[in-house]
């Protein structure tokens, strides 16, 4: 969490993104027009028994006198999580479940192919990353005076209030995560 990244919301918006390069500054050397399209991203989900696109790679090209850096970045699907074959609606389930009930409960109930200690990781990252996430929220809105539903566990409770803030932030959104990533224009873990 904290890096920033550009997000989109699904193939349409990234391919109206990756047409406008040529007019869009690099996010490194800030040089305009040096942006080219360098392939995708592929990934499995954790639930999905094919490759997704997970992001569109983007090289700032410094190839045959060209003035770019050289460097690459990405243009993430704003649903995915970036390194773990994970969609942000899985990890939802996952955290909203590992909050009220605990994470073996959790991992049962999202049932996927991830193996234990790999939600164990997962959990781990979230725990590390609340104090950031929870600043990111507070651009956005204060957190809500109390979180909806005590979790069982009371160690849980900083967890369950920064789930609530998520919530309270973006009432509307199909997934909180995604949500989070694509307008704060940050990684969730
Ligand atoms: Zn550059």
């Amino acid at each position: 969490m904290g890096e920033e990244g550009w997000f989109c919301r699904g193939a349409e918006e990234c391919k109206a993104i990756a047409e406008r390069l040529k007019q869009t500054p690099c996010p490194h050397c800030k040089v305009v027009g040096m942006l080219i399209r360098h392939g995708f991203l592929y990934g499995f989900d954790a639930s999905a028994r094919q490759r997704t696109v997970r992001a569109q790679r983007v090289f700032c090209s410094n190839r045959n006198r060209r003035r770019g850096c050289g460097r690459t970045f990405s243009i993430w699907f704003a649903d995915k999580i970036r390194r773990l074959s994970l969609t942000t609606g899985i990890l939802w389930r996952f955290l909203q479940r590992a909050v009220a009930n605990n994470i073996a409960a959790a991992i049962r109930a999202v049932d996927c192919r991830l193996s234990d200690r790999t939600w164990q990781r997962i959990w781990k990252r979230f725990d590390l990353g609340q104090s950031k996430i929870r600043t990111a929220l507070c651009g956005r809105c204060p957190p809500p005076e109390l979180p909806p539903r005590l979790p069982a566990n009371p160690k849980r409770q900083p967890a369950a209030q920064v789930l609530a803030h998520l919530e309270a932030a973006f009432p509307d959104a199909h997934c909180p995560i995604a949500a989070f990533q694509q307008t704060l224009g940050t990684f969730f873990l």
